[in-house]
């Protein structure tokens, strides 16, 4: 005789109906199904015409992408923006999306180190030629300029040595050539510089880094002007399966309930921190869009007035032995490549996002050894100062 002991009863196999009132609770229901119900072939038929609303399938989207991209909308001004699977997702989606063999992409010589991966190997590989050009300057866009170029890719200030781009000039070349203009804003964020309101075609984000801010999910962002281009990005997302999970949206958005309050502390703790690094021997030199010793500081006034963020780099005297003695006298700041944290993190381009360059390419830039990048965060300033006091004290051995 054969039996199946372990074949559990239907109603254990069914879904168990969702508690009634549980559409009421005030903080926002992480969903993670995969798929969603329909009613029948004709409502099935009338989502995938347009003419319904709602999910299907969550590579094509779910509520909590929808939710997030939401809020980062308001930020931005944005209509429809799309939540990607990370800031690269992002990238991908504009490039795999909107160009094809044969198209010419123009972008900055300091883009995020695999922006620069994209194009300066891969894109090639498909038949897109790239060039590359420093955006400090808008006529080298112009003379890059080709019949087939479909789009430029520009950050508003350059990692990690926080130049300014000439955001206005390309945003003037990229209209009368007839090309996008795309602009990665993650480091500037929507609330020091708002990309829509300064010519650019497509907005695109990091959502990792100060959007989320707490280091803890790995998410991106698009959004486009035009709906065209905005229906092109969702397909080429659902297509190249460059969807975001759902918990990471729940996360995200979460995070983003507080980046006003986050950006303007780390914003505050920047300042005072760049004039006090300013001000202690040892070190050479600091960018930070907020002092007048900037290099772009006209620019900085026209494009992002009283917004000069959070990122900070600086410049000791001495190689690589000063710039490890700064890092391991001041291990309370985590010496780790990323930004946008809630705490501050210290990071040292030689050895980390740059150190694919040649130390001649690195040292056109300006960044030597001694060079380190700060992403500040939201801690006491007291706290922040007493620490970089003492890192950089730790170079005199
Ligand atoms: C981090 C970053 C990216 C990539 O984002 P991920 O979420 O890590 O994929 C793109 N652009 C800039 C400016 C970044 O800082």
């Amino acid at each position: 005789m054969s039996t199946r002991p372990n074949t559990p009863p239907a109603p254990l196999i069914r879904r168990t109906p969702w508690p009634e009132g549980a559409d009421r609770a005030l903080g926002t229901p992480l969903q993670p199904s995969v798929v969603y119900v329909s009613d029948g072939p004709d409502h099935l038929d009338a989502q995938y015409d347009g003419d319904a609303g709602g999910y299907t399938y969550a590579r094509e989207g779910h509520p909590n992408a929808t939710v997030l991209a939401a809020k980062i909308d308001g930020l931005e001004g944005a209509v429809e923006g799309l939540i990607v699977g990370s800031g690269m997702a992002a990238v991908t989606a504009v490039m795999l999306g909107l160009c094809k063999a044969g198209d010419h992409v123009i972008g900055g010589t300091q883009l995020y180190g695999k922006s620069l991966k994209m194009l300066t190997q891969d894109l090639p590989r498909l038949g897109i030629t790239t060039t590359l050009v420093d955006m400090a300057d808008a006529a080298n866009v112009a003379a890059a300029i080709r019949p087939e170029t479909k789009l430029i890719l520009a950050e508003v200030v350059a990692n990690p040595t926080i130049r300014v781009s000439d955001i206005e000039g390309i945003a003037a070349v990229a209209a009368g050539a007839g090309v996008m203009f795309v602009i990665d804003n993650t480091f500037t964020t929507p609330r020091g510089f708002r990309a829509l309101d300064h010519g650019a075609d497509i907005v695109l984000h990091s959502v990792t880094k100060l959007l989320s801010g707490h280091a803890d999910t790995t998410l991106g962002y698009v959004a486009a002007k035009n709906p065209e281009v905005r229906s092109k990005l969702d397909l080429a997302s659902a297509t190249f399966g460059l969807t975001p999970a759902p918990f990471d949206c729940w996360l995200a958005e979460r995070g983003v309930y507080t980046f006003a309050l986050r950006y303007d502390q780390a914003e505050q703790n920047a300042k005072v921190l760049a004039d006090h690094l300013a001000g202690l021997s040892g070190v050479k030199r600091v960018l930070y869009p907020g002092r007048s010793d900037h290099p772009d500081a006209d620019r900085v006034a026209r494009l992002m007035p009283d917004r000069p963020g959070n990122m900070v780099s600086f410049e000791i005297e001495g190689g690589r032995a000063q710039a490890s003695a700064l890092v391991a006298a001041m291990s309370d700041v985590p010496f780790a490549p990323t930004l946008g944290d809630v705490a501050t993190t210290l990071s040292h381009p030689c050895s980390s996002s740059h150190r694919g360059l040649s130390a001649q390419a690195r040292a056109d830039i300006g960044i030597t050894e001694g060079f380190f990048r700060v992403s500040v965060g939201i801690e006491t300033p007291e706290v922040l100062l007493e620490s970089f006091s003492k890192g950089v004290a730790a170079i005199r051995g």
